[in-house]
């Protein structure tokens, strides 16, 4: 399980945002979205065994009011395409976590003529959280880990996102042959 690397923005953080940050650190709200076979492991996050809620995370139904997608194992092309378009309709400051081998490097689709296998050439991911499948003790420290880097100011991925979107657009669109998003969709 790790956190990717981006140094944070210097001189961004006052003493409101240090705030602001331990406030969204502590009440994410995670898009209901599940693209792979690890999504099964979030189900048991919302039973009384591990409770997720005791931490401030919690399930919504739509981007707008989602603060984390979790992309839940493999991904695949047609897939992406639903997920940028949910990626760039909720609000930022927002996070990704890729869950399970598949998103880190293709797991046993590694070959797949059909699924991405390195995720975070196509959204900035902020958390991995590797296995397969991933147990809900590993996906709630994968949540502890990225708390605490937002707390931090350093889960800064969806501003890599909008500072790099060509970089991202080229990848984005190297895969998804019959592109019809938006250019700007957020
Ligand atoms: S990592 Fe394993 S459990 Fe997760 S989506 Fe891939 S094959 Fe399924």
């Amino acid at each position: 399980m790790y956190c990717s690397e981006r140094p944070s923005v210097p001189g961004t953080r006052g003493i409101g945002k240090r705030i602001a940050d331990i406030a969204r650190a502590n009440s994410l709200w995670v898009v209901a979205y599940g693209t792979g076979c690890g999504a099964i492991e979030l189900r048991p996050l919302q039973t009384a065994r591990f409770d997720m809620e005791r931490f401030g995370i919690s399930m919504r139904v739509t981007p707008r009011q989602a603060d984390i997608i979790i992309i839940s194992g493999y991904l695949a092309v047609k897939t992406l395409k639903r997920v940028l378009r949910v990626y760039e309709q909720m609000q930022s400051p927002k996070y990704v976590m890729g869950l399970g081998s598949c998103t880190i490097n293709g797991g046993m689709y590694y070959d797949s003529y059909n699924t991405i296998n390195k995720l975070d050439l196509y959204l900035p991911v902020d958390v991995y959280v590797a296995g397969c499948m991933p147990r809900p003790e590993s996906i709630i420290q994968g949540f502890q880990l990225l708390m605490k880097q937002i707390k931090e100011g350093k889960a800064e991925g969806w501003r890599h996102y909008v500072e790099n979107l060509e970089w991202y657009r080229e990848n984005q669109k190297r895969v998804i042959k019959n592109w019809d998003l938006p250019d700007y969709n957020w």
